[in-house]
């Protein structure tokens, strides 16, 4: 378990004792494989166990350096684990949980990384039963378009905003450690009910890719399409970047946040119906009006660091 008192500032320096005996990472992917790395920059485990759903994956991840050791199942890895972190698609959570059940000790610190809560949180008390009271899911506005252990990056937390959505039972101490671990990272922590966060992310990450998903599917599928995106430039590079992001891990989102997200889906309709309007109408100066609203919200919002590209 966690020293309960570390600075959190203190945890990420160089030269202090690691406050986790082992560290077991179960999903080595971007995500994980970056937990893995930035962990091992804090010296916040003496050791780093990786399991990973193919074996491939695993040798990638002990040939590059993210983890010490590879395991045979996500329930050897954590077995004995004082830190067991879930960084798979979020659908894969509970089955996770439940295959490592028996091997957790009772102090273990549990996290995830997925990209929505409320589902994550039902998961976990169903798997766990009364261990769930060990479990803080978390949420790292870090990321990318890109998936796999080969794009880890050991700075991918440093200043970024990480959402913790601790459980009704959740002890302090168990919420204070995962918060200690994330600004050990490089991370700064903000906490909300996983309601409140699914409301939000299907605002400003999960609507925004199912928008981009289905553009770059109608132009790519009309007879002109292949022709047209020859011709693309930088405005289309920005609007679609995040169209290449991982399909399973976005058909889990989906599923998991759907009510959130078509709520977001109808305020869009909403809004693009009377922007269709005033383009049907010829209305020249009323569309200039909305996309003057619109231009003004997106300089006044104040991104919180250069790369905002998380899910
Ligand atoms: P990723 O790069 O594809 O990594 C996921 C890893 O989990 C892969 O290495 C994968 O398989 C492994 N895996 C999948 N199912 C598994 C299972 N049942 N058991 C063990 N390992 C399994 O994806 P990611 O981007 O890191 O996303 C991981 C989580 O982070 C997701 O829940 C996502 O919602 C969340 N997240 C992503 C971002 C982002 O921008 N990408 C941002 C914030 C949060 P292999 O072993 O086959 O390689």
């Amino acid at each position: 378990m966690a020293s309960r008192n570390p600075s959190p500032s203190a945890a990420g320096a160089a030269g202090l004792r690691p406050q986790f005996q082992r560290l077991a990472v179960l999903g080595v992917g971007l995500l994980g494989g970056s937990f893995a790395l930035a962990a091992k920059r804090a010296a916040l485990a003496r050791e780093v166990v990786g399991y990973s759903k193919s074996p491939s994956t695993i040798k990638a991840a002990i040939a590059a350096g993210v983890i010490d050791r590879g395991a045979d199942s996500a329930l050897q890895a954590s077995t004995g684990a004082d830190l067991v972190v879930l960084a798979v698609p979020v659908a894969a959570i509970g089955p996770l949980l439940r295959q490592i059940r028996l091997g957790l000790g009772d102090s273990a610190l549990l996290m995830d990384v997925g990209s929505t809560k409320a589902d994550v949180a039902e998961a976990a008390r169903d798997a766990l039963g009364k261990a769930a009271l060990q479990f803080v899911p978390c949420h790292p506005i870090a990321g990318s378009e890109r998936s796999g252990v080969q794009h880890a990056q050991t700075t991918l937390f440093d200043g970024r905003r990480v959402i913790v959505t601790p459980l009704e039972d959740n002890p302090s101490r168990f919420v204070d450690a995962a918060t200690q671990v994330w600004e050990a990272l490089g991370g700064v922590v903000s906490v909300m009910s996983p309601s409140e966060h699914d409301a939000a992310f299907a605002a400003v990450s999960h609507l925004p890719h199912l928008l981009a998903f289905a553009y770059v599917y109608a132009v790519a599928r009309q007879p002109r399409g292949p022709g047209f995106l020859q011709l693309a430039g930088p405005g289309f590079r920005d609007f679609t970047r995040i169209a290449g992001s991982d399909p399973t891990m976005w058909r889990d989102v989906f599923q998991a946040n759907s009510a959130e997200v078509l709520q977001q889906l109808q305020m869009f309709k909403q809004a693009l119906a009377g922007f269709e309007a005033q383009l049907r109408q010829g209305n020249w100066n009323v569309l200039e009006s909305l996309v003057r609203q619109a231009s003004q919200a997106r300089q006044d919002w104040a991104s919180p660091s250069p790369a905002d590209d998380a899910s």
